[in-house]
């Protein structure tokens, strides 16, 4: 379950408390949702959690939550082509980072970006897209990029905000991705070795401060380059040994520099017994929720290009023609996010674009047999979604359910069991919305319900604070 070639491994992240299990012990769906965390405080949480009689909280518009996450993008500098170098200078014994990066685009050009946002678009896809800010050390993006003129770099990153930012999460993928920064001077740390990359960063402890300064570091030049961001990827092994910090630090570093109501990052990809849930961290104790990080996960591994663009790519492990087999259809089964994963030069392939073309061919083959039954979301939406699920207090009064939700979320679905559902009214504060009844599973979308043997399915805006849905 590495995430990437030049990553160490990742470990599965233990973020549970006693506060938390109590607090999902007395929520009365965390049974109904699909476990949150590994090991044994899950297991007791599940254990223990009683779901409320006769309603579910139910995937958003009953469909499986989809996603792709793209690593090691950034405008227009290809990090194949300059990261090969830099870690074959630090891992010199590794005959991976061997290559011939001199003959590799140093560019990838935003003609591409457009073509792949433009398709995306068309398509539905939504996900993740890092913005590196000090590409492999290249230039900063919030001042200039050595061997690119200002316009360049200018018309770049209004790409992004333009065709990118509407249905993708931007992330800084940390400072450089490859050489650790001195944040008072700016300048990579002088000696080369795992130590001093990013990839491989901290190796001894760090408090949640020292972290969530480097992060929030990472975050200021993308903020200065009026890039929205509610969320961080680690680059490859960032964070192995203080993942409990990590996590802590995240919260802090973007609710600091963005003011993020719910902050989140991408570290973990999910092995093939293991849940894709995002997991819900940082409970304060009462059911303070002002601290809460969402850890969203990723379920495949890279099989376009690889995060150099020198690989041939296999999307039927993704997906085959069929859509009968691959990872993403195993998850689709199992009713879990599910959430691709691969690497932006690996969709550019020095050029060649057969990543780009694999990636196609997967879309395609998903909506042949899935359109109907997948949301693409951002992983922010997909984290909020979840957030919602898990922490939302629901109670079964008479002909009426009354939620309690710390986070809204859009296209709540609930199924509530009831013998002859009159129209259902959705209650929030003085607002009162009538849903509209639809007859189609496939036409469930915010704002309408369907009726079913015995029960009635809602779709509705869930809105922070108390709503009441009256059947
Ligand atoms: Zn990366």
């Amino acid at each position: 379950m590495t995430r990437k070639q030049h990553d160490s491994q990742h470990v599965i992240g233990q973020s549970t408390s006693a506060t938390r299990r109590r607090f999902l012990a007395s929520s009365v769906q965390a049974a109904l949702a699909a476990p949150m965390t590994l090991g044994v405080a899950s297991e007791a949480a599940r254990a223990s959690a009683r779901p409320i009689a006769g309603v579910r909280f139910e995937l958003p518009r009953l469909r499986v939550p989809a996603s792709f996450i793209i690593d090691d993008s950034t405008c227009l500098v290809n990090m194949g082509h300059y990261c090969m170098p830099q870690f074959a200078a630090a891992w010199p014994k590794r005959s991976i980072y061997n290559k011939p990066w001199k003959t590799w685009p140093r560019e990838i050009p935003d003609s591409f970006v457009r073509t792949f946002g433009e398709w995306c678009a068309d398509h539905g896809v939504k996900g993740k897209y890092s913005i590196v800010p000090y590409p492999a050390c290249v230039g900063w993006l919030d001042r200039l990029l050595p061997g690119w003129s200002r316009r360049e770099l200018l018309e770049s990153l209004k790409l992004v905000r333009e065709r990118m930012v509407p249905d993708w999460d931007i992330h800084p993928e940390m400072i450089t991705h490859t050489r650790v920064i001195e944040l008072k001077t700016g300048r990579p740390l002088e000696e080369i070795h795992a130590g001093t990359m990013e990839n491989s960063y901290p190796q001894e402890h760090k408090s949640v401060d020292e972290l969530a300064a480097y992060l929030a570091y990472a975050l200021r030049i993308l903020k200065n380059c009026d890039l929205p961001c509610e969320g961080i990827t680690t680059p490859g092994g960032f964070g192995n040994r203080v993942k409990k910090e990590l996590s802590q630090a995240v919260g802090e570093a973007v609710r600091d520099v963005y003011g993020s109501e719910l902050p989140h990052y991408f570290k973990y990809v999910a092995g093939p017994k293991e849940s894709t849930v995002p997991r819900i961290e940082n409970f304060g104790s009462g059911g303070d929720v002002s601290r809460t990080t969402v850890n969203v996960w990723a379920g495949t591994g890279d099989w376009f290009g690889g995060w150099d663009g020198d690989r041939e790519p296999e999307p039927d492990r993704y997906c085959n023609r069929e859509a009968t087999a691959g990872r993403m259809v195993e998850l689709i089964e199992k009713r879990e996010p599910a959430v691709m994963l691969c690497h932006w030069p690996g969709l550019y392939s020095h050029g060649t674009l057969k990543g780009f073309r694999a990636f196609q061919q997967v879309i395609r083959s998903l909506e042949g047999r899935f359109a109907d039954d997948l949301l693409w979301m951002k992983v922010s939406e997909i984290g909020r979604y979840y957030a919602a699920r898990s922490l939302t207090e629901m109670v079964l009064e008479d002909r009426s359910v009354r939620l309690d939700a710390p986070f809204g979320t859009p296209n709540c679905t609930l199924t509530i069991e009831t013998a002859s559902p009159e129209a259902p009214v959705v209650r929030h504060g003085d607002q009162k919305t009538p849903l509209r009844k639809v007859n189609r599973k496939i036409d469930l979308a915010e704002g309408t319900y369907l009726v079913g043997e015995g029960q009635c399915t809602v779709c509705f805006e869930l809105r922070k604070g108390t709503t009441t849905v009256s059947l």
